[in-house]
């Protein structure tokens, strides 16, 4: 269309006049580039998880609850320009899952964590990460041992988690774990004076040892992330880097936490059988319902009522 319109010396007049510029896209409305005074103010500060070697920090980010808005309004149009509208469009973004708003804000974090925790971790691939390489460096002897006050017993209703506090031998136990780390580090050291290579001595060492990356997300995967490592049935270990993540979000974009927070974190989804059961129950039919009459699995109906209250 340019072609057509414009010979080639008036398109190299017009670019130096900024005339496409305004011709193009006149209803961009620059943005001072989006900062948070919040997140700028703790950018490369340590928070410790889980003990004194384990931490998560931001590095850098990009975006605000501005950014979203900004977007948003793409495909909205401008509307009106309220603070509380930015945000009640930022909760019917969330609220509808309209969520490619979300990913105009993006996050770096540095982490410092055990292996079995990174393990969890990168199954979230929508996200991009670089770790420390035990090929090309050596191990620090760094690992994790939970506390002797916080090693529990298999969980007798959940197969894959912790029931209560171990009440006898949690200190043998403690003494154990520590033990089998430390002398797995000093065998690799032992292998590295031998001269076997550091990618394979680093094959003897505990999934306990700690490892570091930086991770970049997107809020939208985030939230998706946070949804289910802050949840209590993630494992503990993760789900405490999770909470630090969650308090740094809520100054970095605190109406799209308040948002995710009240439509994904704290909301329930019904299946249509647990939903005709809660119509029921709400219908005060509540003392004749038991799983059995519910029309629900046992393992559903016992979420459902813990859900219930
Ligand atoms: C409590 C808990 C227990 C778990 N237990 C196990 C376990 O025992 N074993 C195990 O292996 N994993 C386990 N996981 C990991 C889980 O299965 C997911 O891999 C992990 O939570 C990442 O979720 P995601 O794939 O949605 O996230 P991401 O990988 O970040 O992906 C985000 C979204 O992108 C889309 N997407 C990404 N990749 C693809 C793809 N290849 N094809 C189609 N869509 C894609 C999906 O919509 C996905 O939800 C567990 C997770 C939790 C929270």
């Amino acid at each position: 269309m340019l072609q057509s319109k414009y010979n080639h010396a008036m398109v190299v007049s017009l670019i130096a006049n900024g005339f496409f510029m305004s011709e193009i896209d006149d209803t961009f409305t620059p943005l001072v580039r989006a900062s948070s005074s919040a997140l700028d103010s703790i950018l490369g500060k340590k928070f410790p998880v889980l003990d004194d070697i384990g931490f998560l920090r931001c590095v850098d980010y990009m975006g605000t609850d501005d950014s979203i808005v900004q977007a948003a309004r793409v495909s909205y149009g401008d509307g009106t320009k309220t603070p509380s509208d930015d945000e009640t469009l930022i909760r019917y973004l969330v609220r509808h899952q309209h969520t490619t708003p979300l990913e105009m804000c993006v996050i770096k974090f540095h982490v410092k964590l055990p292996i079995f925790v990174a393990r969890q971790w990168v199954r979230h691939r929508m996200s991009s990460m670089n770790e420390y390489s035990a090929r090309y460096s050596v191990m620090k002897e760094e690992f994790y041992i939970p506390e002797v006050s916080e090693i529990c017993v298999q969980s007798v209703d959940n197969k894959q988690g912790r029931g209560d506090v171990l009440e006898s031998g949690a200190a043998i136990c403690h003494g154990a774990m520590r033990d089998c780390s430390v002398n797995a580090f000093a065998l690799y050291e032992d292998l590295l004076t031998y001269d076997v290579s550091r990618e394979q001595a680093r094959i003897i060492l505990p999934l306990n040892t700690y490892t570091e990356f930086y991770w970049k997300i997107d809020l939208h995967n985030l939230f998706h992330f946070l949804k289910l490592r802050a949840d209590s049935h993630a494992q503990y270990e993760i789900r405490m880097y999770a909470e630090v993540m969650l308090e740094i979000i809520k100054d970095w974009v605190p109406m799209a936490y308040g948002a995710f927070k009240d439509y994904v974190q704290d909301a329930e989804t019904f299946s249509g059988p647990a939903l005709a059961l809660l119509k029921r129950l709400i219908h005060s039919e509540i003392d004749i319902i038991t799983q059995e009459k519910s029309g629900l699995g046992k393992r559903e109906y016992s979420d459902l009522m813990k859900v219930l209250g």
